[in-house]
């Protein structure tokens, strides 16, 4: 009979998602075999059932060091060795335990909601910045569009006047037409003087 490690009182199963998960009556904490609390996640964990621990969220936000007093002394209930303590996406301050025989991992129902919001703010900060980009985006794109018409124009330009004027200095001394049509357009200086 598997026990939870923190009440030492049964756990009973519960269906989740045609997931068989392992739940402490008492405490409303899970124990997760291995791959299911990546599962779980994706389903989310607000779902799950159970009961928010009786003490308030202030007391619990002021007193961050009774937290970090509370003995990790917790086994896993299938190995019955000592679950290792690890903070949940590194910087997250959710503290769970993870056993490093059979990757089973115990969270408190607490520590599971407060994963959903943290994942709940990721997505929102995530959509909130691609809204943001989406328009800069946008304006880059039309702005390398708009160099690129630029550019093309330029070299159409610079075709022009190579055709133009690439035999004036030539020993062909033949005239293109295109520098008469510019000449007609344009008069020389010497021509306005006589
Ligand atoms: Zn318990
Ligand atoms: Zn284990």
């Amino acid at each position: 009979m598997n026990t939870c490690p923190k009440c030492q009182t049964a756990l009973h199963q519960v269906d989740y998602q045609q997931l068989t998960l392992l739940q402490c009556e008492t405490c409303s904490g899970f124990w997760f075999q291995e791959g299911q609390f990546r599962q779980v996640k994706s389903f989310g964990f607000s779902g799950l059932p159970g009961t928010p621990s009786s003490k308030n969220s202030e007391a619990e936000e002021q007193d961050e060091t009774t937290q970090s007093r509370e003995p990790d002394s917790l086994s896993c209930p299938e190995c019955e060795i000592p679950l290792a303590p690890y903070i949940y996406a590194y910087s997250s301050g959710i503290q769970l335990h993870r056993c490093s025989k059979c990757a089973g991992i115990w969270a408190a129902y607490d520590d599971l909601i407060r994963i959903e919001h943290l994942l709940a703010d990721y997505q929102e900060s995530l959509e909130d910045a691609k809204s943001k980009i989406m328009p800069l985006m946008m304006k880059v794109k039309q702005q390398i569009q708009e160099e690129e018409q630029a550019r093309e124009a330029e070299k159409r330009n610079n075709s022009f006047f190579h055709r133009v004027f690439r035999h004036k200095s030539g020993k062909n001394q033949s005239r293109p037409p295109l520098l008469e049509e510019v000449e007609a357009n344009f008069p020389s200086d010497e021509k306005d003087a006589s």
